[in-house]
């Protein structure tokens, strides 16, 4: 690969160099930061929004860690090729299996270990909050974001990689999912966002939409906050908010509200 092909973003450098091998293990593990890795074809795509509000004074503050990988460093001849014509014909072009294999076995000893090792794709598990919650709670995440009509399923199969949707539409790549899903991810990290509460109470972390939200001025057009919010009883404020949250999952996400209805706690 060429030197170019890895970058990193946010302050790994410093963090990964401040102990020696043997102080990694037990709690001193605990001190590296979140980290993602990511493989793709529009490296300077990174960090993108990632690297703005939150997100951003976080990477900055070394709370999480983003490595960008160029699969073109991986490509094959003096043109970095990276893709070839489907196989039994069709439109567009596809991944190759060897060029996305020598990115992997540079990527993954480089990743934590536990890292989930994720394939963006139309196809695959659509991403959720829980998601979020459950990748939150590993070392970091690997991605591969695919181009073209995608990538060559040897590949997917050969690292049991596993396949994630953004949604049931179709990007022209990988790359927005991506920081998608990891902005979802990075603001459940701790420390990420000042007011720890507020990932408690947002919509789908008790499996149900947020009630409405409202902020100064009282009035405005004619249209008023709702009296129990102004009145300062904090039971009844909760009550109203729950209840706008049932009403508001049952009439626009009747899925959330039957998985709710059937929960087990
Ligand atoms: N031919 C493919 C679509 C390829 S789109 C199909 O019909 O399924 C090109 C790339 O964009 C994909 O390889 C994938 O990495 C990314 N992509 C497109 N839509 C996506 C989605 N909904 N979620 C995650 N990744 C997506």
């Amino acid at each position: 690969m060429s030197d170019t092909a890895s970058k990193s973003h946010g302050r790994k450098s410093i963090t990964a160099s401040l102990k020696p091998r043997s102080l990694m293990d037990g709690p001193e593990r605990l001190a590296r930061a979140w980290s993602a890795q990511v493989i793709t074809l529009v490296p300077d795509a990174f960090p993108g929004i990632l690297g703005h509000s939150l997100t951003g004074k976080a990477l900055k503050d070394g709370l999480w860690q983003l490595d960008t990988i160029d699969l073109r460093g991986f490509g094959e001849g003096k043109h970095r090729n990276v893709d070839d014509t489907p196989a039994g014909g069709g439109a567009g072009m596809v991944l190759r299996a060897d060029v996305m294999g020598r990115a992997l076995d540079h990527a993954l000893p480089r990743a934590p270990k536990g890292a989930p090792l994720v394939y963006l794709s139309p196809r695959g598990t659509p991403f959720t909050q829980a998601m979020a919650r459950h990748w939150a709670t590993r070392p970091g995440v690997t991605m591969i974001c695919g181009r073209f009509e995608g990538l060559d399923q040897r590949v997917i199969d050969h690292y049991d990689i596993q396949e994630v949707s953004l949604g049931d539409f179709v990007l022209t790549g990988g790359d927005l999912a991506a920081q998608a899903m990891i902005d979802a991810t990075v603001r459940l990290l701790p420390g990420v966002l000042g007011n720890e509460a507020s990932t408690e109470e947002e919509s789908f972390s008790d499996g149900l939409l947020e009630h409405p939200q409202y902020t100064r001025p009282a009035e405005w057009h004619g249209r008023k906050i709702p009296d129990v919010l102004m009145s300062g009883h904090h039971g009844e404020i909760g009550k109203w908010r729950r209840a706008m949250s049932e009403e508001l999952t049952k009439a626009r996400r009747p899925d959330l509200w039957a998985n709710f209805l059937n929960r087990d706690d």
